[in-house]
């Protein structure tokens, strides 16, 4: 037997997750989990796909331990697992793939040097994805590696969605609007096939929206428009990024406020969106727990924006014959759900409030002219898939 492992590395947490191979070649769930609080106190958890916990573990001094550490320790708990099966190969999430790579790429040296050149494009991320690269690279030189990238799914939408109105030549340079959660809408758009197939050869607006928050609107399955651009701070307001902002802004906090590049860069990832606007946190089952004004202006404005983007992408459509939910907000909290979809009334479209508070797979009202379903997401078996298919295609 044989297994593919999903890996997604970032600034403080590592997500993974471990598949076996049925004898046709497919994947199956066997082991999920992550680091978490990296360089604060990183704590492991690994569960079943029914949530049964295999392991749960944290390191005496782990403050001190960096990501090659902690992910040789779960390598080592990983190889213990799997009881034999062979790792056949590694796939990970590589936020950005630039203007070159449209699909998976197996790593090799010129792979990884193109891709740090591509990390002042996404700081928050890629640095984090390419380490855990060359780390599994140090603990098992020969295992084959494979990058997936998430602006892929983004990378045939019309010219007009990748343009931005800048002078011509730095869109040669790549200066372009990109698109991100690719893998994410990827899979959201293969389980449409098997869930709604009339749907998904239509018009639809998917929302992730999770920590990092964005919608991309797909046509027959394909993106034709989404609302991050060149980088992962575009479009809807986030847990701790900003979103969509006017550049004069940016200008102004340089140039009259004083402010450093570096600390205008760390100011928009790290400490504006829901943890800017309430001062309380970036997460959105504690604002909404939270009485304060601040907590509710912050969670107001998400909505808004959410509903104001939805805009947007319904005029890139053309029309909406679906709207599909994902992310930790988008699957589990029915609150917000439900008032982006009351601002999305004038689209003919309604929710059915007890389908909604008990996160059924269709939540919309069943005179409802758009559709709206919730789909979890998953990104790492979608990196499995590319991972297996990589290697078939190498055969
Ligand atoms: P990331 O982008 O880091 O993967 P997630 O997709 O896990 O983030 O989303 C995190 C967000 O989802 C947080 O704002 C959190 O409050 C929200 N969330 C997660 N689980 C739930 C839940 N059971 N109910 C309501 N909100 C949730």
């Amino acid at each position: 037997m044989k297994a593919v492992v999903s890996l997604n590395s970032g600034s403080s947490s590592i997500k993974f997750a471990l598949f076996t191979l049925d004898d046709a070649g497919n994947p199956e769930h066997s082991a999920g989990g992550k680091i978490e609080k990296i360089g604060i106190a990183p704590s492991l958890v690994a569960r079943r796909a029914d949530g049964t916990v295999l392991v749960e573990r944290t390191w005496a001094g782990g403050a001190g331990l960096t990501h090659a550490e902690l992910l040789k320790d779960l390598f080592d708990w990983a190889i213990d697992h799997l009881e034999g099966r062979e790792v056949v190969a590694i796939g990970h999430r590589v936020v950005h793939g630039g203007m070159r790579f449209a699909a998976p790429q197996r790593v090799d040296a010129g792979l990884l040097a193109e891709l740090d050149a591509l990390c002042p494009l996404a700081p928050l991320h890629q640095p984090h994805n390419l380490a855990a690269i060359r780390a599994i690279a140090a603990l098992a030189p020969s295992l084959p590696q494979v990058a997936c990238f998430d602006t892929a799914f983004h990378h045939d939408k019309p010219e007009v969605a990748a343009r931005l109105p800048l002078p011509r030549a730095l869109h040669e340079q790549g200066i372009r609007r990109y698109g991100f959660h690719g893998l994410s809408y990827e899979y959201i758009a293969g389980q449409m096939q098997t869930v709604d197939g009339e749907l998904a050869a239509g018009r639809v607006i998917a929302a992730h929206l999770g920590n990092g928050a964005s919608l991309c609107a797909m046509r027959a399955g394909k993106s034709i428009d989404t609302t991050m651009g060149f980088t992962a701070l575009d479009g809807l307001m986030m847990g701790t990024r900003c979103g969509t902002l006017d550049p004069g802004v940016v200008l102004h906090l340089q140039t009259q406020l004083g402010m450093s590049a570096a600390d205008v860069d760390d100011m928009l990832y790290r400490k504006s969106g829901l943890l800017g606007v309430s001062g309380i946190s970036s997460d959105m089952r504690t604002l909404t727990a939270d009485p304060r004004a601040e907590a509710r202006e912050a969670v107001e404005l998400f909505v808004w924006r959410a509903a104001r983007e939805f805009g947007a992408l319904a005029a890139s459509l053309g029309g909406v014959d679906g709207i599909v939910f994902t992310a930790g907000i988008g699957e589990n909290h029915a609150e917000v759900r439900e008032r982006i979809c009351q601002r999305l009334a004038w689209l003919g479209l309604s929710i059915d409030v007890c389908a909604n508070a008990g996160h059924a797979l269709t939540i919309s009202a069943r005179d409802s002219r758009v559709k709206v379903l919730i789909i979890p997401t998953d990104e790492e078996r979608m990196i499995a898939g590319h991972t297996l298919a990589v290697l078939r295609s190498e055969r």
